[in-house]
């Protein structure tokens, strides 16, 4: 199994010590939700509408790199909704039979919210829309000759999708989503706020300027951010008395060997060999995969994002390709 990287933006393992505080890092409710603001304007008026009608709100799909709070934000607005959240994921519901299991035993208004929603089998995101269509659920009971199709009421519930790719999603399943909305990267200021916040949670003591320093190390991703913070508190605490200050900080982080752009030593490992390997050229996503041994999935899901959005790597039709900037950072 590869090394956890510090900058991964995968979630931590349940039941972890580290998973037990995300829960409490995590925000309630809209105000302490930092950042998004374009999407939660948008998800205040559906719930207020939805709660006037008294009705459940439509269908959400919340797509975008991992760690940007589309988790957090299913569970906000089952807290704004007050209604009940069930919590699961495409891999997790492998036959039809696990989907009906959890459809027939929501209450009305619940919402369920399907992490990792392009990874559904085809046969259960069949079984899925329809269900979130009209309510219903088609079953079909016994073998052979003798079985039969039985349909089946459920609850008004709301189904909340999360995904990192909506390409990968089916179109009738798409469309079935009243609400889509893309999470965006979060700005260094916003970074600096939820680490501000995190730090109170976590009751210690940080300097604004070493949460400035870490909000732009933090690959504007919060996930990333707090675990950042709970690395350099674990640094303050050992070697000095506990306060994040900007000696203890900038110690840290090169112990961490995060640099001044939220780089480890595989980010620039990786660009430093497509350069040595290709110079300028496209490279394709595989061959990526190949030179730095990860799956070509998780550089595309996890590492790609940020350096596409920093401008380190460009997509072309032919591959990608790194640019200037980013052989400027790794040569220096
Ligand atoms: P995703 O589901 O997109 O992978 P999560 O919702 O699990 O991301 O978010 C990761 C962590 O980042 C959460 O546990 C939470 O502590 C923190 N977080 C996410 N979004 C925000 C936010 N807008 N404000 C404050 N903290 C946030």
């Amino acid at each position: 199994m590869a090394i956890q990287r510090i900058i991964d933006t995968a979630s931590e393992d349940e039941g972890t010590e580290e998973q037990l505080i995300e829960v409490s890092l995590r925000p309630q409710r809209f105000d302490e939700y930092i950042g998004q603001e374009r999407l939660k304007k948008n998800l205040k008026l559906a719930i207020a509408a939805a709660k006037k009608r008294d009705e459940p709100i439509d269908h959400v799909l919340l797509y975008g790199p991992p760690g940007l709070g589309k988790t957090t934000m299913a569970s906000v607005i089952a807290n704004e909704m007050g209604v009940g959240l069930r919590v699961t994921a495409g891999p997790a519901i492998e036959r039809a039979g696990d989907l009906a299991s959890i459809l027939t035993n929501l209450q009305d208004g619940d919402i369920l919210f399907i992490d990792e929603i392009h990874r559904l089998s085809r046969a259960v995101e069949e079984v899925l829309y329809s269900a979130m269509e009209d309510f219903k659920l088609d079953i079909v009971i016994g073998k052979g000759p003798a079985a039969r199709s039985v349909r089946l009421d459920l609850p008004k519930f709301t189904v909340i999708g999360a995904t990192t790719r909506t390409g990968s999603l089916a179109a009738p399943l798409r469309d079935r989503f009243g609400h889509l909305h893309r999470l965006e990267f979060y700005t260094p200021e916003e970074i600096a706020q939820i680490i501000t916040r995190a730090a109170t949670i976590l009751n210690t003591t940080i300097h604004p300027e070493s949460a400035q320093t870490l909000s732009h190390r933090a690959r504007l991703t919060p996930r990333i951010a707090n675990r950042l913070l709970k690395r350099v508190r674990d640094y303050a605490d050992v070697n000095g008395d506990g306060i994040i200050d900007t000696a203890i900080t900038s110690q840290a982080l090169t112990m961490m060997e995060i640099d001044d752009m939220g780089l480890d030593p595989a980010d620039r490992l990786m660009i430093r060999s497509i350069i040595q390997n290709y110079g300028d050229n496209p490279v394709g996503l595989t061959t990526i995969a190949a030179l730095t041994g990860d799956e070509a999935s998780t550089i595309e899901d996890f590492y790609e994002p940020y350096l596409l959005q920093i401008g380190f790597i460009e997509r072309t039709p032919r591959g990608r390709r790194v640019t200037p900037k980013a052989r400027k950072h790794v040569e220096k």
